[in-house]
């Protein structure tokens, strides 16, 4: 098929799952303006602080933005949090004490979280004799409701942990009615087990965020979704009130929790892309699926097809090809608004286990909800693709990957 007919027909084709799109973005861009006039936002709010931070009353407003918006009691969002890891952290060593029991149901935690939970000597929750266990999901996609059933009925779980994107491997997002199950199951189980979310790449995909939908506690970074593009750093935890108390001790002291923090710059960067994020992450979505649909034309096995819900703003493409997957980063970095001209290599990134290698030619340093791709270097060579602050540099870039793979080599 002919490059610009590739490109027609899947948006031909993506029409229907566009319109759904559409209609989610507009859901959530209510109910971000709401939580924006239930708390009074004005400019005072938008404006810097410095040393301790007291009376800084726009970190606590925008903290009870994205609690409310995500039907959350409380909520701590601060540049402050350096990344969605520091973030995920913070809830884990927040809340666990030594003795306690962290299963994952969701298999393996995000790659970057694994010398967090089980590392040797390095201040790990292992260290501080934290047990941790995991259930993988099924094949199909779904929790393993018998094993967890199991495993709770065992002995106490203090704290079940949920990925909703995909992570490094290669299955679907979860989906928030898939979330809500098991947070109704777990409960049922087991009243005083924690339910924790890892959310990153999961905000404003659906009209619902886990918080709403039974989580107790969940985190995720600032520049991904809820950053909408605009926010330069920080991450957000949201949740049940004496939870977030905790995290809060954790993040500063047990003594000063977030009655502290200051940010000299002013946090019109964090309100104004909240704002702008549910139609931001719209584009992603539609981005993602014009390059699943893309690759799938030219053979490759892609994620999300077509017709199925998204639950995070990522595409995976199975290159079984180092060189090919090399090609695509390259591409994507050429199709960059910064950095157009430099070409990525693979690198041993701090926190990943194999080398990696990263498109990002973002205005925030590794901001994956703008246009990026990054691939761990191992075989079956897929890369995962994200972002795209708007659809337009989305089919600008998707042409210019269909170009590179097309070249008669
Ligand atoms: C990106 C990501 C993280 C880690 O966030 P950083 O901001 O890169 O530290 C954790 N979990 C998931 C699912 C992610 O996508």
């Amino acid at each position: 098929m002919e490059k610009n007919s590739i490109i027609e027909t899947s948006l031909k084709n993506l029409a229907p799952d566009f319109q759904k799109i559409d209609e989610i973005a507009l859901k959530n861009q209510n109910k971000v303006l709401d939580a924006f006039r239930k708390n009074k936002i004005a400019l005072r709010h938008m404006s810097g602080s410095s040393g301790y931070g007291y009376e800084d009353v726009g970190r606590e407003a925008l903290s009870n933005v994205f609690s409310d918006a995500f039907g959350a009691q409380a909520g701590i969002v601060t540049p402050n949090l350096v990344s969605g890891t520091h973030a995920l952290t913070a809830v884990l060593f927040g809340i666990l004490r030594p003795g306690d029991t962290l299963l994952s149901i969701s298999g393996k935690p995000y790659d970057t979280l694994t010398e967090a939970i089980t590392g040797k000597n390095n201040g790990s929750l292992a260290d501080f004799s934290i047990n941790y266990e995991e259930i993988q999901l099924l094949q199909e996609g779904g929790f393993d409701f018998s094993a967890i059933e199991r495993r709770l009925k065992k002995s106490e779980v203090k704290m079940a942990m949920i990925q909703r994107s995909r992570g490094y491997s290669w299955r679907k997002a979860l989906s928030i009615s898939q979330i809500g199950d098991v947070c109704k199951f777990i409960k049922s189980v087991s009243p005083l087990t924690i339910v924790f979310v890892d959310n990153c790449y999961g905000e404003f995909l659906d009209v619902l965020e886990p918080t709403d939908a039974g989580a107790d506690i969940m985190a995720g970074s600032l520049i991904k979704n809820p950053g909408g593009g605009i926010a330069p750093t920080g991450g957000y935890i949201v949740g049940e009130r004496s939870l977030i108390g905790l995290v809060a001790g954790r993040i500063t002291s047990p003594s000063i929790g977030m009655e502290v923090g200051s940010c000299a710059s002013g946090y019109l960067p964090y309100f104004q892309g909240f704002f702008l994020a549910p139609h931001v992450v719209s584009q992603a979505a539609k981005t993602a699926l014009l390059f699943s649909s893309v690759f799938a034309k030219l053979g490759y096995e892609a994620m999300p097809k077509p017709g199925e819900p998204l639950n995070d703003i990522v595409c995976s493409v199975k290159f079984n090809d180092r060189e090919k997957l090399i090609s695509f980063c390259r591409a994507i970095q050429r199709v960059s608004p910064i950095d157009s001209f430099v070409t990525p290599e693979p690198w041993d990134m701090p926190g990943y286990a194999d080398q990696v290698i990263m498109a990002a030619g973002c205005f925030v340093q590794g901001a994956s909800i703008e246009l990026s791709c990054d691939a761990p270097i191992k075989p079956p060579f897929i890369a995962y693709f994200q972002g795209g602050l708007t659809f337009e540099h989305g089919k600008i870039a998707a042409r210019e990957c269909l170009d590179e793979l097309l070249r008669p080599k």
